[in-house]
């Protein structure tokens, strides 16, 4: 088996060499699929998995806009078409400076196998610019993206690509790429989601993906006759999913120490409430502030500077940042200091020889393709609402949702089982997203 998977990977890494994330986010599909398609005679020897780790499309394009002092900036942008065998292709746009063409595909490879699982009929996607929101004012904001849109509207439609939102692209992004292009469509349709209540978004989308990790985690516990009430929680980031992740953990009774951004984390030993986390969401989404700004208002709490929350001891971590924030050295912080559930809000924030520590020491270990799925599942929900000119009510999207993330953790244990009966969720997510893109595949022919 392992020549076979060897193989595999030699001939994508001579095909992407240079994208490390890429190769990254294959291998672990790798391991875990190709057994299962050796094993299955309707996969073998279709080149399956080596059609699906090439994109249908790769559009790459020139962003010009004109700066606050009126000189000229050249961006650069992205769209990943990655696969869309099961529905039209669907996924974030991500504005980062780190963003290039292996961070793209990974995030678009990773959202085949995530929108498979939601049960939902949306392919996968992912793009983005390595423009950098960061200091920049509202009206260069708003002219990027209208700039951004200028060229990618071309690609995109309500039944061809969706795009939404990722790092650095919110509720406002979405509303100036929103804007643009529906002035150069003449047409109003759902072809981005994440949008505004008044004009076509869905209720609990802003709070889906960070939600859904929480319910997915509470699913994960229960397997173990826990729940979240009384546990401990590290968590890292301070954006959308980070938010709205400490806000369902803490209703749950759960007690969060610790919130990051990229300049270090925040730890309050007496836990972040219900209080102060509004308070943090306004430091944030309002005032754009770095979460270094909490301690003026809570004194007592400790800022860390230039390092992750994983040396906190916890029951529980959930990595809300971004790929590759925890490391082995973190896993075996975290497991020696008795933590027992680990669930990804990010994607792929979990490094290779971290799994495999949380593996070893058979923890509860989620990844984000499953857990953080919730997002871009309600993403379907407001498509559908935009289709049938409907909308509905937050506790209807809410159970919709905990129904989503209640069958994704279910095809997890049905794919994911060891003999001994340890959850691989890796595999399981892995195996469980495949097979229906796989067989959608399958049934169209070579295309
Ligand atoms: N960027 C989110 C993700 O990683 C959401 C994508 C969407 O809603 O289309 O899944």
């Amino acid at each position: 088996m392992k020549s076979k998977i060897d193989a595999f990977l030699d001939l994508v890494k001579e095909r992407n060499g240079h994208e490390p994330e890429f190769l990254q986010a294959v291998e672990e599909v790798a391991e875990t699929v190709i057994p299962y398609i050796v094993e299955n005679d309707i996969y073998y020897g279709k080149n399956i998995l080596l059609r699906m780790v090439e994109p249908e499309r790769v559009i790459m394009f020139r962003v010009c806009w004109v700066d606050d002092n009126g000189e000229i900036q050249v961006n650069r942008g992205y769209r990943i078409q990655m696969n869309s065998a099961i529905g039209p292709y669907k996924g974030g746009l991500r504005f980062h400076p780190s963003v290039n063409l292996s961070i793209l595909k990974f995030l678009a490879f990773e959202q085949v196998f995530k929108n498979s699982l939601t049960t939902l009929p949306m392919g996968g996607g992912k793009g983005g610019s390595d423009f950098d929101p960061k200091g920049k004012s509202d009206s260069e904001i708003m002219r990027f993206c209208h700039a951004f849109m200028s060229e990618l509207f071309r690609h995109i439609g309500h039944n061809t690509d969706v795009p939404a939102g990722d790092i650095g692209v919110g509720a406002r992004e979405v509303g100036y790429l929103f804007g643009m292009y529906k002035k150069i469509s003449n047409g109003f349709t759902g072809v981005l989601t994440g949008k505004g209540l008044s004009w076509g978004g869905s209720l609990i989308r802003p709070e889906a993906t960070g939600y859904g990790t929480v319910y997915f985690a509470q699913k994960m516990l229960e397997t173990k006759g826990w729940d979240i009430s009384g546990k401990s929680c590290v968590i890292s980031g301070s954006g959308n999913v980070a938010q709205y992740a400490a806000e369902k953990v803490i209703q749950l009774g759960g007690k969060v120490l610790t919130l990051s951004d990229s300049s270090g984390y925040i730890y309050d030993a007496d836990g972040i409430d219900a209080e102060k986390l509004a308070h943090v969401m306004e430091l944030k989404n309002v005032k754009r502030a770095r979460i270094k700004a909490y301690l003026e208002t809570y004194p007592d709490a400790k800022f860390v500077a230039g390092k992750t929350p994983w040396e906190i001891k916890c029951d529980i971590a959930l990595p809300c940042a971004t790929q590759n924030e925890l490391h082995e050295n973190d896993a075996e912080t975290l497991l020696e200091n008795g933590c027992i559930c680990v669930v990804e809000g990010a994607n792929m924030p979990s490094t290779k020889g971290a799994i495999e520590a949380f593996h070893k020491a058979k923890i509860l270990f989620a990844p984000g393709k499953a857990s953080n799925a919730g997002g871009v599942a309600t993403s379907g929900l407001e498509m559908t609402q935009n289709s049938l000119r409907f909308k509905w009510t937050r506790d209807e999207v809410d159970n919709k949702l905990k129904d989503i993330m209640g069958n994704i953790h279910k095809s997890c244990i049905e794919y994911g089982t060891d003999e001994d009966g340890y959850v691989d969720y890796v595999r399981g997510a892995n195996i469980a997203g495949f097979v229906k893109v796989a067989d959608a595949m399958l049934a169209q022919g070579i295309v």
